[in-house]
């Protein structure tokens, strides 16, 4: 089977499979749609279907790997890269030194800030504003106000110049920029934990309900988002090749059921659900992101 346009899974009942609370439900991503997932249902109640979008998805889209992948990428899946990386912070290089700042419309914005020399570092177009406030507040006129902004205009980049003589600048070219990983964090394991749950949801249907611990411990980890249970284990694999595409995989039952989730076809998690056996056909999913094309089904033969 192969949908052009977004697959959603039906679902028979009007109960979160989570919290196991009454409907209204809402439509769910089952990979983030942060990450450019688009597979679908309705399986999750409003309340669960927001804490754990807003938690994990903006956790999974900040994690070093996802981004790496991405700008790796980024030529194959343009609108989706642009996205992710213009909303992470970079650093900006130059032979002056390095600045925080972000993307923006493919070109580099350093952020203002005040050093503890008593310098401070912003984008050109604001230096303008700010020379204008300094000189201003120390009582300069307007025209040697002009000609330090015009000073600015015209100065050579890299080169320290006396703009009034209260005031010097640096102009500095942004040689090179990074994305900025100091900050980032690894994908917390529910995020893969949410998506292999609730594909198994798609094998396992109304059976996913039923109140038994093995279940029960999975739903209470995704209600507390706090650890992984006992009942879950997240192994984190990596092929050695990008590819612009997510699957998911139900690999079957040996010896529990496992889930393989795979993201930019590089950044993979084997989700092992220790208690758990689903019974029916097995399933796989991919998602290309380049050509939007989906793929679902039937995996006939059992893996080892
Ligand atoms: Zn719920």
């Amino acid at each position: 089977m192969i949908w052009r346009s977004q697959l959603r899974v039906p679902w028979p009942e009007n109960r979160c499979i989570v919290c196991l609370g009454a409907g209204p439900l809402c439509e769910e991503h089952l990979i983030p749609q942060s990450l450019g997932g688009c597979l679908t249902s309705e399986f999750l109640c409003s309340s669960c279907n927001s804490r754990l979008g807003h938690n994990l998805e903006r956790a999974a889209k900040s994690d070093p790997s996802v981004l790496l992948a991405v700008r790796h990428l980024s030529k194959q899946i343009p609108s989706l890269a642009g996205e992710l990386l213009e909303s992470h912070p970079h650093i900006g290089y130059s032979e002056r030194g390095a600045a925080p700042g972000y993307v923006k419309n493919g070109a580099f914005r350093v952020r203002s800030q005040s050093l503890d020399d008593g310098s401070i570092i912003q984008p050109t177009d604001d230096a303008a504003k700010s020379i204008t406030t300094i000189l201003k507040r120390a009582g300069y006129e307007k025209s040697p106000i002009e000609r330090a902004v015009a000073a600015l205009r015209e100065a050579p980049e890299n080169k320290r110049v006396e703009v009034a003589p209260i005031l010097e600048i640096v102009k500095w070219r942004t040689d090179r920029i990074a994305l900025d990983l100091s900050k980032t964090k690894m994908m917390n394991p529910l995020i893969p934990a949410k998506i292999a749950f609730e594909f198994l949801a798609c094998h396992a249907g109304t059976a996913i309900y039923d109140e038994v611990p093995q279940l029960s411990e999975v739903r209470q980890a995704l209600c507390t988002m706090e650890t992984v249970s006992d009942s879950i284990r997240v192994d984190r694999l990596s092929s050695n090749k990008y590819k612009p595409f997510h699957g998911i995989c139900f690999e079957g039952n040996d010896p529990h059921a496992i889930v393989q989730v795979r993201l930019f076809g590089w950044l993979a998690f084997r989700v092992h659900f220790l208690k758990l056996s689903i019974g029916g056909p097995r399933f796989i999913y991919t998602h290309r992101l380049d050509t939007g094309e989906e793929h679902a089904a039937i995996v006939d033969k059992p893996r080892r």
